[in-house]
């Protein structure tokens, strides 16, 4: 069995930051990386909007560049990932994927949340090259071009008018006749001259090449089986997120979309002593300085919590 004071789960900005403020704190925090090291960011290739880095800099630099400031402070890095939590008394346990036991007196949730995909072969081959679920992150790349947004809801509205002030124009490909956002975000979409909905329709395939990536979708009517080719250079998809929670097998109070609620402006869970931090109880922002932030709010808050208790 190891012991913490903290553990960190999850290796993101939100992770990597909790680390550096728990570190500083000399509460030695233990972090588990989990499947994908460094997160989200390690994804994508040009980090443009995070402070500090006035010519961008790639995700993956960006990452490691975290994690050693976190290991600078003494945050104990461990590869692997939490299969099973237990917060029934403190201190909690946890177990990873090797079968290690871990007794920790407080934990930070930062485990991020996925996209989720249509789940077309031709969405995986272009992922990077053209497709993409993040219009903040990669619309930039698609200026004065044309671009089709996939989804229904608040994201997908919200990404189609994001990318209406970058993009020549704008598709919003819905399954139905009927959006599922908002009515303030749907009259926004609705009058916007540079996005034309295309309804009743699902997309059979994304069509690209090596050299270009993406240079159309071929996209089909539901009603009357028609299918036509939008000429575009940029796919996004924005059918929701998942946030990675499974693994605490309902022992936190989650909202209606599954993100783990916090009594903001804190980042106290419905179990005290545990943390959260970043995209896994963020259904708005999902930005990485947002996460890194509440990591440091996390990081604080554990702080605090050991020194009053
Ligand atoms: P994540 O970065 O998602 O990290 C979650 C971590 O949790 C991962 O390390 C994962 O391995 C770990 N984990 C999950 N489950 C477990 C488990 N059971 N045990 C242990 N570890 C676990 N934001 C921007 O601000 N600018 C951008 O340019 C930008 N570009 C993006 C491009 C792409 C392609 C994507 C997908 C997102 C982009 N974002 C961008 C959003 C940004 O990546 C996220 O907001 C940010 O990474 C969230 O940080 P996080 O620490 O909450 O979670
Ligand atoms: P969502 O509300 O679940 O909408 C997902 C959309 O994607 C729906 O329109 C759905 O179609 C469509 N969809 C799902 N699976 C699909 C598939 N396989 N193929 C094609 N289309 C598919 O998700 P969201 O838009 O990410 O919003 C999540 C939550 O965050 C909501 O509560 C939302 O209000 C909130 N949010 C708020 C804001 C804001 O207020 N500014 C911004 C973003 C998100 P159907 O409609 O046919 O089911």
């Amino acid at each position: 069995m190891e012991k913490t004071r903290c553990l960190i789960i999850g290796s993101g900005p939100a992770g990597y930051t909790a680390g550096i403020y728990t570190g500083r704190a000399d509460l030695k925090p233990m972090l588990y990386e989990g499947e994908q090291p460094g997160g989200q960011l390690t994804i994508t290739t040009e980090i443009e909007n995070f402070p500090g880095y006035p010519e961008g800099i790639s995700g993956t630099a960006m990452m490691e560049d975290l994690k050693r400031q976190a290991q600078r402070f003494g945050c104990d890095v461990r590869t692997g990932y939490i299969v099973k939590a237990d917060f029934s008394q403190r201190p909690f346990h946890f177990t990873d994927d090797h079968g290690v036991e871990i007794e920790a007196e407080t934990a930070i949730i930062a485990t991020g949340a996925s996209a989720r995909w249509l789940g077309i072969d031709s969405e995986k081959q272009f992922y990077g090259a053209g497709v993409s679920a993040c219009a903040t992150c990669d619309g930039y790349f698609y200026k004065n071009q044309e671009v089709a947004v996939v989804g229904g809801g608040d994201t997908a509205c919200e990404e189609a008018n994001y990318l209406s002030t970058l993009c020549s124009k704008v598709y919003l490909v819905h399954r139905r006749d009927e959006l599922r956002a908002s009515k303030a975000m749907q009259h926004r979409v609705l009058n916007n001259p540079k996005i034309e909905m295309v309804w009743n329709t699902v997309t059979e395939e994304i069509v690209g090449n090596d050299l270009d990536g993406v240079i159309g979708a071929d996209v089909k009517n539901v009603k009357t089986g028609e299918i036509t080719r939008l000429d575009i250079a940029g796919f996004f998809v924005a059918i929701g997120h998942q946030p990675n929670t499974a693994f605490l097998n309902g022992q936190l109070e989650l909202d209606e979309a599954g993100y783990i609620v916090v009594k903001n402006p804190s980042s106290a869970t419905s179990v005290e002593g545990v943390f959260a931090a970043g995209d896994v109880c963020d259904p708005h922002y999902r930005q990485a300085c947002v996460a890194a932030a509440k990591g440091c709010v996390a990081g604080i808050d554990v702080e605090r919590f050991l020194h009053n208790s």
